[in-house]
């Protein structure tokens, strides 16, 4: 990180009402009536901590509802007024900036398709210079760690130390059951690369269908993300933008009740002593594991010196379907899962040719002379 922040995290920031730190409000603010009763039904919930609403609304195609601009934002200083819950928005622009701060918006949030643009995060980052405001970035709308940690890092040079990232999942061609693939990997990434930028998901717009906001908001918590971002509207079957995805103020709660809260660690000397040793056990295995990897690639070695010296192309693409076939009617014997057989033997294949290539092109390589 090129400036230091914050690390004290979310739980010393103002407003914070516990975990998960929770984001919610409509995906935007459509009138008055609409921002006002969502805010009080979601503020006697006592589980928001920030009421969130969008007013520009950066929609894919054009003539649909593209939020109600300046407008909103006195609505949402009435229900920073009127339900003393803290007030967010987005923005995509420096405009944006100075007209959310002018009235006293408490949180920015940097969209996705806004966090694909190092100009623009810049221009925002540049209208932020010496303001002390909550800022959540989140992730570009394709699945690249570092533009979205370059996103950070713009924001957190501007000064702003209460920084955040926001998990939306990623655009994809394929079809799939959530409209966004989410992709955990990233986020997990994104905190062993920065621990101190406290991460929350937001499950509506991975899910885009509100049947499974709570099987994703139980997957972050269970990574330990510190909070969620949840659209909820007093009337979701209404809403202008994101319907299907939305929420009202008395669901979200029943979801939020069946979220089970795992601690991320314990002082409890005996549990520590079970996963102690337990962990060793994994240890163990991990490291059966490499050395069987090495193994195997020896072997895969050998292979490349032989198919070198027969003139026998590298990829034999009726041995690699019968390996995954062999593969994948063994592991689900043993109860691994199919995704786990065809990542890690892909994995493994693609470390093969990468060895096999490099014994064929290696001119110097004394083990292939024949
Ligand atoms: C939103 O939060 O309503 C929104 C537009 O989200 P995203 O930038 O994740 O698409
Ligand atoms: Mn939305």
């Amino acid at each position: 990180m090129v400036v230091k922040l914050d690390t004290s995290g979310i739980k010393d920031w103002e407003g914070y009402k516990g975990r998960p730190f929770l984001v919610s409000g409509p995906c935007s603010a459509e009138s008055e009536e609409q921002v006002i009763e969502t805010s009080k039904a979601l503020a006697v919930t006592g589980k928001v901590s920030i009421f969130r609403a969008g007013i520009w609304k950066p929609r894919t195609r054009p003539n649909s509802f593209e939020g109600v601009g300046n407008a909103g934002l006195k609505w949402l200083r009435r229900v920073k007024q009127e339900t003393g819950l803290l007030v967010g928005t987005e923005v995509a622009n420096e405009k944006h900036v100075y007209e959310a701060l002018k009235y006293g918006i408490d949180m920015l949030w940097i969209g996705a398709r806004t966090s694909v643009n190092p100009i623009t995060v810049q221009e925002i980052a540049d209208a932020l210079k010496g303001v002390d405001v909550m800022v959540f970035v989140k992730n570009p709308v394709n699945p690249d760690i570092e533009l979205w940690i370059g996103a950070l890092e713009r924001i957190a040079s501007a000064g702003i130390k209460r920084l955040g990232a926001i998990h939306r999942g990623f655009s994809t061609y394929e079809k799939t059951i959530y409209r966004n693939q989410p992709n955990w990997q990233l986020p997990i990434e994104l905190r062993r690369r920065i621990p101190e930028i406290p991460i929350l998901c937001d499950p509506s717009h991975i899910a885009g269908s509100r049947e499974y906001l709570h099987e994703i908001s139980q997957k972050a918590m269970d990574l330990n993300f510190d909070g969620l971002m949840i659209e909820s509207h007093i009337n979701p079957e209404k809403a202008l933008s994101d319907a299907s995805q939305q929420v009202n103020p008395e669901e979200l709660k029943e979801l939020l009740s069946r979220l089970i809260l795992r601690s991320p660690s314990t002082d409890d000397p005996k549990l520590l002593d079970v996963l102690g040793e337990l962990r060793q056990q994994i240890d163990v295995f991990d490291d059966h594991l490499l050395d069987l990897l090495e193994k195997r690639m020896k072997v895969s070695e050998t292979i490349g010196r032989y198919k070198k010296e027969n003139n026998i192309t590298i990829l034999q693409s009726a041995r690699w379907d019968e390996i995954v076939k062999r593969a994948m009617i063994k592991g689900r014997a043993k109860g691994l899962s199919e995704e786990l057989i065809d990542s890690m033997f892909k994995a493994i294949h693609q470390e093969s040719i990468n060895r096999q290539m490099k014994i064929m092109n290696d001119t110097t390589d004394i083990n292939s002379q024949t």
